[in-house]
């Protein structure tokens, strides 16, 4: 396809363009012809209208035709140049910094008219309207059909102006029309009137649409360059989708007697939620093709005791599963659940980390080939080469974003075809989760179970630390137990955030009629190992931490969660931080101190969010608008969250739109083999969607 070649043309050998200009725009990130294209103007300036003095208002962009009344190097301020403009309905004063007194008054000559564009103030001093460098052209010399257009306004480039940039962009568009076939289907394109790629850049660049849509980017070309990006991956992903539904999996018989002792032995019913998403396993799991489910639930929305029944049907049916979480306190910690659960039930449950000594070790993997071990729960040591299953039937995956993408497809090939059960308790926005885990099913578990009260959540600051003490103090004279969790092991010179082991000996003697403890991560495993377990058992009464109790850690006895240097975290994180307490009957606390008295105060409000709010689902979103999708989800390697024009939550809308239509497509022609469909094909490919797709979730 000449179409390629074009695109990832060099910026420098396009027309209007050399060496001296290329330098500038790749500085800017602007390194191909295709580069060029998508360097979209940022906003547009409409100078259709012109008005009269008298109409302008401070705040506004504005073009008016103004006669020159006086002009002069102001008398008191020699640096500033001043011209007064008017016509029947007013005046209003035009400022410049930078100007040669000769020149400029021999331009704004007495009686002269010019045509000006500026932003409009309001001068509180003067008490008068003002625009500071004004663009001013003379009213007789201006072709007002030229002049009078939208006008694209982009990113200021060092060297290379307004004008040259559309030149340039204008030279790439037309080496574009010359090799364009469409690739996207007709009858998309035409149902939303959406135009070619060539024409949608050219309404883009040179705006041409309502100035009001473009500026909110929803001009028939902005359409269309947003919805390809969305609607391209959404191809991808249903084409995925569409293939694994076509291999042939295992058909569960769902109808397990194990399954039901299991629910019946629980001293607990059930949420609805719970049933539900139980039962949209279930369906998977009896169909003869592998099941892909997210199961996306709040923490303590009770997900793992869902997953031990779906694993229960498994096992009743003859096969294995692995259960992968990603701590070694998590694991450990699923593991005794697990055996505590299905006590009694005769299933044979395992542990396989990293520490386990080595004879067992071989135990265990001896029982996983022969089949003798059911369930075996573990870290990362799952995914070993030396793990070998007789028969793996169900793989579930704890606080699945926690793991590389390849680890997670390593562990599903310890079977031949085996069902993947994915749990979070980051819970994604739906949109997101929309182009993320786009070939992926989600069940959302959206219910706690009852008689949780939420967590009420302070946000304070370093004075308040004593206070904070105190209350912690009081709530360990009625038996409970705390958190202090901290953004850093050790000091750090760089960043002037608290520590653990700088702080753990002040904690330890405020608190000394009481046990205080020390967890992060660089202790090793078996020390990590007895300070969780003392502090599950209530021997230790204070726990100093950093963030390795963040995921799924159950100690119901605990009711106070202080975070120091708050601003440092995500929301989602300080949400599951949270989450660690708040789950037994006891009401409980959530502290979060900023780092400083002088946060600024967006972290601020950005905090305040978790004292209004319990909902993961809200505090998500928020995370989001503050810190891309990317990082949320730690999924910036898919390359799925990254798009030049679109934008996942403001475009939403559009993307929905090429979710439908994209699967509506692959409904229809599942491997694109239509020959109307070859094009879009060849696209996929070249532009590596496809591939790239092979590292996400499910495959
Ligand atoms: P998650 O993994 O979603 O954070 P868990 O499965 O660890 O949640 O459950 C949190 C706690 O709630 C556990 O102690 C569990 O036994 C308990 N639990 C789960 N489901 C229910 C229920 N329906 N009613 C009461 N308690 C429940
Ligand atoms: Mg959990």
């Amino acid at each position: 396809m000449k179409l390629f070649e074009v695109l990832s043309k060099d910026i420098q050998y396009v027309k209007n363009v050399g060496p001296q200009r290329a330098k500038v725009l790749k500085k800017a990130g602007v390194n191909t012809l295709e580069d060029m294209l998508y360097f979209i103007p940022r906003d547009y300036e409409d100078r259709r209208k012109i008005k009269k003095i008298g109409q302008l208002r401070p705040g506004e962009r504005a073009v008016f035709i103004g006669e020159v009344w006086s002009a002069s190097v102001v008398e008191k301020r020699t640096d500033i140049f001043e011209v007064i403009f008017r016509d029947d309905t007013g005046i209003i004063k035009a400022k410049w910094f930078n100007f040669k007194a000769s020149a400029f008054k021999k331009r704004f000559a007495e009686g002269k008219r010019f045509l000006v564009v500026g932003d409009v103030r309001y001068n509180r001093y003067e008490r008068c309207l003002e625009v500071v460098h004004p663009e001013t052209r003379d009213y007789e010399l201006v072709d007002l059909e030229k002049f009078a257009r939208i006008l694209p306004v982009y990113p200021s480039l060092e060297g290379v102006g307004q004008k040259t940039v559309e030149k340039i962009v204008d030279s790439c568009i037309k080496e574009l029309e010359a090799v364009y076939e469409e690739y996207i289907p007709a009858s998309i394109l035409s149902s939303r009137s959406m135009p070619s790629l060539p024409e949608a850049f050219r309404i883009v660049h040179f705006g041409l649409d309502e100035p009001e849509k473009l500026k909110a980017r929803r001009s028939r070309g902005h359409y269309r360059l947003i919805f390809e990006e969305f609607f391209l991956t959404q191809v991808a992903l249903a084409m995925r989708r569409a293939g694994v539904r076509r291999i042939k999996g295992i058909a569960f018989n769902t109808n397990s007697q194990l399954l039901k002792r299991f629910i019946s032995s629980l001293p607990f019913e059930l949420t609805s939620a719970q049933r539900r998403v139980l039962k949209e396993i279930l369906n998977d799991m009896a169909k003869p093709e592998p099941m892909n489910r997210l199961i996306q639930g709040d923490v303590g929305s009770g997900k793992t005791v869902v997953a031990v029944a779906a694993s229960l049907v498994a096992v009743d049916n003859g096969y294995q599963v692995a259960f992968m979480a990603p701590t070694e306190i998590l694991a450990e910690q699923h593991y005794r659940n697990i055996r505590e659960m299905t006590k009694g039930l005769s299933v044979n449950v395992a542990l396989l980390t990293s520490s386990t000594p080595r004879g067992e070790k071989e135990i265990i993997l001896r029982g996983l080939l022969s089949g003798a071990v059911n369930i075996v729960v573990g870290t990362h040591a799952l995914i070993q080469e030396r793990v070998n299953f007789k028969a793996l039937g169900l793989a579930v995956i704890d606080e699945q974003h926690r793991f590389g993408v390849m680890q997670r497809k390593a562990l599903r090939e310890k079977g031949e075809n085996c069902d993947l059960l994915v749990m979070t308790a980051t819970p994604i926005p739906r949109t997101l989760a929309l182009t993320v885990y786009g070939d992926l099913d989600v069940s959302v578990i959206d219910e706690l179970p009852k008689g949780r009260k939420p967590v009420i959540t302070r946000v304070i600051t370093p004075k308040d630390r004593e206070k904070a003490y105190a209350f912690i103090e009081s709530q360990l004279r009625k038996g409970r137990q705390a958190y202090i969790v901290f953004p850093l092991i050790e000091e750090s010179e760089k960043m002037d955030l608290p520590s653990v082991l700088e702080m753990y000996p002040l904690i330890a003697e405020r608190f000394k009629e009481f046990r205080v403890g020390l967890l992060h991560g660089r202790m090793n495993g078996q020390e990590k190992e007895r300070v969780m377990r003392e502090f599950k058992e209530g021997k230790i009464h204070v726990l100093v931490c950093t963030t390795v109790v963040e995921v799924g850690v159950d100690v119901p006895n605990a009711t106070v969660m202080m975070v120091e240097g708050a601003e440092r975290f995500g929301l989602s994180q300080l949400h599951q931080l949270r989450g660690r307490v708040g789950r037994g009957e006891h009401r409980s606390y959530c502290l979060l101190m900023t780092s400083s008295e002088k946060v600024g105060s967006t972290s601020y409000m950005r905090l305040k969010v978790l004292e209004e709010t319990t909902d993961g689902f809200k505090i998500a979103e928020e995370d989001l608008k503050i810190r891309g999708p990317g990082e949320l989800l730690g999924v910036r390697q898919s390359g799925l969250t990254e798009f030049r024009v679109a934008d996942i939550l403001k475009d939403r809308e559009i993307l929905q739109d090429a979710r439908r239509a994209a699967f509506n497509l692959i409904e229809e022609d599942f491997a694109l083999m239509k020959p109307e469909n070859r094009l879009l094909k060849e696209v996929l490919e070249r532009k590596g969607i496809l591939e790239r797709l092979s590292y996400v979730e499910g495959g």
